[in-house]
């Protein structure tokens, strides 16, 4: 048995032989020629035909994946079109006199070296496709162009790297999840592994003496495991039953409404940490974003991020949800959160300290950097926003100045954005207290149960000593909740639950019956929770 390590693209989990897949490099040539215009004919006729394959492609991935997944040969045909692209081909076959594929051959390694040292993850994600375009046009200009093989039996694939041509090809009935050494989480093998519920893992150092062997690809841990023992393949295959439990479950209340047998509507959303939950958000069928902790992003970088770096994760995010609410918070940093380029002093109460909007407020380029990002990316989709830890009107009455001078700045210089909703978490009894008066500043409130719970019960929610006292059915946390949905509904917002205690299944009657509009919650308890308000009277 050996074990490896690699970054999950989907969470599942898969078990079988393993395949490794070599790609058939063509060998390129450089050849004198005397005739470029021939030559040229030859790279119409092969651009041609890599149109037509690449409309077969597309064709195909609609069916299997969508039309969003699919984009990307329709993409792929216009990078075809590219004019520096082709004028950089053009110009080695007429000025140095070298034969076509070598041309091509070339311009696909430059173009794509040149995309790989971009700064900005999305551009250089577009390296392969560069290099997936033109090794497809040198197989049709080289007679190479048997496309991808048809897999014989059910296989987990190994590969140094996959374009996106070459996962779309394969048999989907046949591919059990794969497994590759490069590749990045933001390319399009990697969206179209995620649209098609396959566990994946990138960034494994690969050898090819694995294939054959049996393989297990565990996308929750991150692990690839080679040759499991006994305890290891009892395990998977117990996770794949419940797995396959959960699908059928989706299968019968998939597209279903959520709605109480008197008809009452609830929204069911999902919690994210980051781009790639979105994934498992569209599995488990929710109906929109709830809570998209953008924390995560600083979280996961050792600088500031970007107002470029936010937009593109936001950006993709709206686009994945296709039109369904996503409601992303403000940066949430502080108290358990911490990131060392913040430089923020130890406190003796992190809890009750320096945290969340309260960094906003005082730090107002990192806020501003953020809301500009936000607004940006709400051209792209139905994006809300939402405040973490607001105790007072006040705060809220700053941050729509804030948001308004965002707002103005875009408009100046003719940049697209929505009018976005916008929300308040309810986290303290402070907010609770005042919750009419701050209905009345916003569209909408999302009750933290997690800090409520802390902040009502004095009891620090990071201490494991105290997690016998941490009851969140405490009497004065339910009635908080209540207060909150009346206050909410009486102020014109309406009222929804994004912590932990929105997927306490032993409460979801109890919520539904006090008012709640909406419950957001790990994607995995949202058919379970689907299934219960759907039996409620
Ligand atoms: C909460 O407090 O309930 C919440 C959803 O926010 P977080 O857990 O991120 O503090
Ligand atoms: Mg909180």
């Amino acid at each position: 048995m050996e074990q490896f390590e690699g970054k999950s693209i989907f969470r599942k989990i898969a078990m079988g032989k393993i395949l490794f897949y070599e790609k058939a490099s063509a060998v390129v040539k450089r050849e004198k020629i005397s005739d470029p215009a021939a030559e040229l004919a030859r790279l119409d006729a092969a651009k041609e035909k890599a149109v037509h394959q690449l409309q077969q492609l597309y064709e195909k991935a609609v069916k299997e994946v969508g039309e969003a997944g699919a984009a990307i040969f329709e993409v792929h045909q216009m990078m075809l079109d590219d004019d520096d692209y082709c004028e950089s081909i053009r110009n080695m076959v007429e000025q140095d006199g070298v034969n076509v594929e070598y041309a091509v051959a070339v311009t696909g390694d430059n173009f794509s070296q040149m995309f790989a040292s971009m700064d900005d993850d999305y551009m250089k994600a577009r390296a392969a496709d560069i290099k997936d375009i033109s090794e497809r046009l040198v197989r049709i200009l080289t007679g190479n162009d048997s496309d991808m093989s048809a897999l014989e039996e059910p296989v987990i694939l190994v590969a140094d790297d996959l374009a996106p041509s070459e996962t779309v090809q394969m048999d989907k009935s046949k591919l059990l999840g794969f497994v590759t050494e490069h590749g990045s989480s933001n390319s399009h093998t990697a969206i179209l592994a995620r649209t098609m519920n396959i566990p994946a893992l990138i960034g494994v150092p690969i050898q090819k003496d694995w294939n054959g062997k049996m393989g297990i690809v565990d996308g929750y841990r991150g692990v690839f495991i080679v040759d499991p023992d006994e305890e290891q393949i009892a395990k998977a295959k117990a996770q794949m039953e419940e797995e396959a439990r959960k699908a059928e479950l989706l299968k019968t209340l998939k597209g279903q409404k959520t709605a109480t047998k008197s008809g009452r509507e609830i929204h069911l959303y999902a919690n994210i940490g980051s781009v790639s939950d979105t994934a498992g958000a569209l599995a488990n069928d929710a109906e929109g974003i709830g809570l998209f902790r953008s924390e995560f992003l600083y979280l996961e970088s050792d600088h500031y991020p970007t107002e470029e770096e936010q937009f593109q994760a936001y950006k993709v995010v709206a686009q994945n949800m296709a039109g369904k609410k996503v409601i992303i918070r403000t940066l949430d940093i502080g108290a358990d959160k911490k990131v060392d380029y913040f430089e923020l002093e130890p406190e003796e109460n992190p809890a009750l300290g320096y945290r969340a909007i309260r960094i906003c407020l005082t730090r107002e380029e990192v806020f501003r950097t953020q809301l500009r990002a936000l607004l940006r990316a709400s051209a792209f989709g139905n994006i809300s926003i939402m405040f973490p830890m607001i105790i007072s009107v006040k705060e809220v009455r700053r941050i729509k100045e804030i948001l308004a001078e965002v707002k103005a700045e875009l408009k100046a210089l003719d940049i697209p954005y929505q009018d976005v909703e916008i929300g308040v978490m309810i986290e303290t009894p402070a907010a609770v207290i005042i919750g009419e008066e701050l209905a009345k500043e916003v569209d909408f409130f999302s009750i933290g149960t997690n800090d409520l719970t802390q902040y009502t019960l004095a009891i620090d929610r990071q201490n494991p000593k105290l997690d016998e006292f941490y009851d969140a059915h405490h009497p004065a946390v339910l009635r908080l909740i209540q207060m909150t949905i009346d206050a909410g509904h009486k102020g014109g917002a309406w009222v929804g639950i994004c912590g932990e205690l929105g997927a306490d299944m032993e409460l979801t009657e109890q919520f539904v019956k006090m008012g709640i509009d909406e419950l957001s919650v790990s994607p995995t308890f949202i058919l379970p929770l689907r299934e219960i308000i759907r039996n409620m009277d």
